[in-house]
């Protein structure tokens, strides 16, 4: 076994502290990686806090992992030693299924091991994921990073953030001609409405905070509008080919629903712990609306959001903290108070475990 240092919750409403953990010696096909950054996101909050139930304790957090390999496995070819590389929410899946087999791992159907709060597919362990400092990874689900090696922390959150919102973008066609709204300027959101602009769409960004409006302009969205307001909703009523909803918190989705053009879809991607009010079937059925889902992306798109991105000079917006800053961090993500995602620097995690 390979000894890792970690941050680990132990309960719901206990904070973080240093934990030593193990990572399984590597096989044949894994790589090895230093971790050096990972991102925190929303869901990293809802799971160490269990609002979703289920998490296993101890629960080590973070899918927005890059690092550097350290040591590959005798059959692995896609990677050596010295490569940066990133891994984002999935470790591991059956490789057989049809999903599987169209890159779309993330709807395996014998269920994709998550980077954290597994359980791992051959032993059942609790997997813990990137606040630590070393993570092995089968090579599949492993990321080849193509930014400069100085842009290394502004990649991290694309690994979960990025492709959450790629994935839905490119499913419904966000591009040229097409009006797209990205609702909730947090992680998420603030990737959303870089990629969707990247991709020609003409973009609007929804925001409850008005302090966001000139950032959200600032990040690339040719309008913003305050959702609190219903003046500034009533404009957009009926515009709207796709909106992107990031919201991490249940809410009104009717106002939105109205946005939409005949035959326009919403896609949540944020996952409340609790479940919003039931939409109105009369917004839905009189433009054959559709109201969706969606859930991170395949390993394949990650890899072309990420070689997008490079090609494209697109990074997130960072707020660099230590790891025991960690407990902080979350109370202002709670608070929508990030700009615009948090990034944990796994250099100054070292001290801390010893
Ligand atoms: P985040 O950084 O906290 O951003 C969420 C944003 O939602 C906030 O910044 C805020 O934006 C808005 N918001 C928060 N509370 C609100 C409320 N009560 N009413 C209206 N708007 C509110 O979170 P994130 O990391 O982007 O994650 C967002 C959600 O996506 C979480 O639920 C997370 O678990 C989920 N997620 C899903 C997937 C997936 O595959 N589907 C993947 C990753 C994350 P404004 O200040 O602009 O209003
Ligand atoms: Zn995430």
């Amino acid at each position: 076994m390979l000894d890792a240092d970690a941050y680990a919750v132990r309960s719901p409403d206990t904070p973080f502290e240093p934990l030593s953990i193990e990572r399984r010696d590597p096989r044949s096909n894994d790589v090895v990686i230093s971790i050096l950054f990972c991102g925190v996101c929303h869901s990293d909050l809802h799971t160490a806090r269990s609002e979703w139930g289920g998490t296993r304790y101890p629960c080590v957090p973070g899918h927005e992992i890059v690092g550097r390999v350290s040591a590959v496995g005798g059959s692995v070819t896609k990677f050596k030693e010295g490569d940066l590389v990133g891994v984002g929410c999935m470790v591991d899946s059956c490789q057989r299924c049809e999903p599987c087999r169209e890159g779309l791992e993330q709807f395996c159907d014998n269920g994709f091991t998550g980077t954290y709060n597994g359980p791992a597919q051959e032993t059942g362990d609790n997997t813990y994921g990137g606040y630590s400092s070393t993570i092995v990874v089968r090579e599949e689900f492993v990321l080849a990073i193509r930014h400069p090696e100085a842009d290394l922390a502004g990649v991290a959150p694309l690994l979960c953030a990025g492709i959450t919102t790629w994935s839905p973008l490119r499913h419904w066609n966000a591009g040229p001609g097409k009006k797209v709204g990205v609702v909730g300027i947090g992680g998420l959101g603030h990737m959303g409405v870089k990629l969707a602009r990247a991709l020609g769409a003409h973009v609007v960004a929804f925001t409850t905070s008005p302090n966001k409006v000139e950032d959200a302009k600032a990040l690339g969205a040719h309008e913003v509008v305050v959702s609190r307001n219903p003046d500034e909703m009533k404009i957009h009523s009926g515009s709207f080919d796709f909106i992107l909803n990031t919201v991490a918190a249940p809410h009104e989705l009717d106002p939105f629903l109205a946005l939409l053009k005949r035959d326009g879809t919403m896609t949540l991607v944020g996952v409340p712990p609790e479940p919003h009010p039931s939409p109105s079937v009369g917004l839905l059925v009189m433009k054959r609306k559709s109201l969706a889902g969606s859930l991170i992306g395949g390993i394949p798109e990650t890899q072309e959001m990420l070689d997008f991105c490079a090609e494209h000079g697109i990074l997130s917006d960072i707020e660099m903290i230590r790891m025991q800053e960690i407990d902080g961090a979350y109370d202002r993500m709670a608070r929508s108070d990030v700009k615009y995602r948090f990034v944990i620097d796994m250099a100054s995690l070292a001290p801390a475990a010893e």
